[in-house]
């Protein structure tokens, strides 16, 4: 057994992370990909006119997550800026039948941008509880936090009704589960996290031509890189592990000193472990929540959103949840909106058809800005609960869940190691993909010293 041989199983953002360090400090690694593209939840949609793009997977990227910026520019990628996540001039509300801008004291019977800004201000008085996000089990009253959900601290806030609507449709967007289904604790570790101070800006960028680029470029640095690779077991022995896939109808087994599991735990739900993990583990790998989340991308002939000062975003009590727009870092007469759902909305619109879902959406943009639906002219649509090496969306710590299972999400399983977006403290982000692969990468570099 070469001691510097390695086995990654899955090409997203984490495993070719960590494919990508090992390869640079001269481990023999292989890398084992599912699908017939790299990227996993990275997927670029090319099928519109006249080269237009959009993100049918991961959108932004944060100024502050240093390490996709930083992978942007090992690959000499440029950035196209699409301003903060939380607040933009020009964001539009739809609820309770009225659309408009989220400032118009007129419509709403209050500055409503004003009233959504008093959740975050909560928000940031909730994350003084974590006192360090990197181990919020050792909160003083971890268990108590995470035994409660986001939807009881939503009513518990004195604020207007409608923005607990609007902080709803957050968590959705944000963590794709309903606010009923998602650990008060880790709410209260991300406030601690990013949300700290509620009037920081934190912009954010499109990879110019297409997120899937990171990907392809690290996979093109790669020598052994096998697609239509489907894991099927895993057996983690004292001095090697042994991983059987298969390509095409036949099975092949292959052995390595160490292996990283780098793929959603719903798929890896699918994998005979042999009784081969340690008990936490498996409790962890069958056992952590996931949500649901679609997008309905809308190429519209001509930006109609512009004509009255809508910037494209709105938050919305309509099925979508959310719509931006997908090509705000390009000029152009043409774009793309996008409809992003997620939570029991995104679930809902998972069960439909394609053709129904994209009918849903473009319906209820009717509904916000109606009379342009002649303008369409090509739309598309993922539900990654449909993706059988996705099945969900991202991770989403369930009430309980943080506490029972954060320590063995952080440890190794023997010579397995656990990389993904579930896997670090950045969880549901490429950025958090990326740190997890490149941690496990490096620890597995230390060991084999
Ligand atoms: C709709 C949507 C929007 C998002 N928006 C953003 C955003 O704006 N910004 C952001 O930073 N993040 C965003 N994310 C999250 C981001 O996509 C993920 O955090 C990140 O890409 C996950 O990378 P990963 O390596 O953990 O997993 P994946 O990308 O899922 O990669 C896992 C790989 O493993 C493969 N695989 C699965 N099963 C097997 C098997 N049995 N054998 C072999 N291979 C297998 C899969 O095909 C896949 O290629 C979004 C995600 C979604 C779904």
């Amino acid at each position: 057994m070469n001691k510097k041989s390695i086995i990654v199983i899955g090409a997203g953002m984490s495993g070719l992370a960590a494919a990508h360090e090992l390869n640079k400090a001269g481990w023999n690694v292989t890398v084992l990909e599912a699908r017939e593209r790299v990227g996993g939840r990275v997927h670029t949609v090319r099928a519109f006119s006249s080269g237009l793009i959009a993100e049918g997977g991961a959108e932004y990227i944060n100024e502050s997550q240093f390490r996709m910026i930083a992978l942007a520019k090992e690959f000499d990628l440029r950035l196209g800026n699409v301003g903060t996540w939380q607040n933009q001039s020009g964001d539009w509300a739809a609820l309770e039948g009225k659309t408009g801008l989220m400032e118009d004291k007129a419509l709403w019977g209050t500055d409503l941008s004003e009233e959504y800004k008093q959740v975050w201000v909560a928000l940031a008085e909730l994350g003084k509880q974590v006192s360090d996000p990197a181990n919020p089990i050792a909160a003083i009253n971890a268990r108590e936090l995470d035994a409660q959900n986001a939807q009881s601290w939503i009513e518990s806030l004195q604020v207007h009704p409608l923005a607990k609507t609007l902080f709803a449709n957050h968590i959705r967007a944000e963590y794709t589960c309903e606010p009923k289904n998602f650990s008060l604790l880790d709410l209260a570790r991300n406030g601690a996290l990013y949300y700290s101070d509620p009037d920081a800006a934190d912009p954010a960028f499109r990879v110019i031509g297409g997120n899937d680029q990171i990907p392809n470029a690290i996979a093109s640095r790669l020598p052994d890189l096998r697609l239509n690779a489907v894991v099927s077991s895993v057996k983690v022995q004292a001095e090697e592990v042994v991983v059987t896939y298969k390509q095409a109808d036949s099975f092949h087994t292959i052995r390595a000193a160490y292996a990283i599991l780098a793929i959603p735990l719903t798929t890896a739900r699918q994998i005979d472990f042999d009784g081969s993990l340690p008990t936490a583990h498996h409790a962890m790998l069958n056992g952590l929540s996931y949500g649901s989340v679609t997008k309905v991308m809308i190429e519209y002939r001509r930006r109609f959103w512009h004509e009255r000062g809508w910037n494209g975003r709105v938050n919305t009590d309509l099925p979508i949840i959310y719509t931006w727009d997908a090509t705000s870092h390009l000029e152009g007469e043409r774009g793309i909106l996008t409809a992003y759902t997620g939570g029991e909305p995104g679930a809902a619109l998972t069960r439909l058809s394609d053709t129904e879902r994209i009918q849903t959406a473009v319906s209820a943009i009717d509904r916000i800005f109606p009379g342009f639906s002649d303008l369409i002219e090509n739309t598309q649509t993922i539900a990654w609960g449909n993706e059988i090496f996705t099945r969900g969306s991202y991770m989403a710590y369930a009430p309980n869940q943080v506490t029972a299972h954060w320590q063995a999400l952080f440890s190794p399983a023997g010579r397995l190691y656990f990389a993904g977006e579930h896997a670090t403290i950045y969880q549901g982000f490429m950025e958090g993909a990326v740190e997890s692969g490149q941690r496990a990468a490096r620890n597995i570099i230390e060991k084999g010293q």
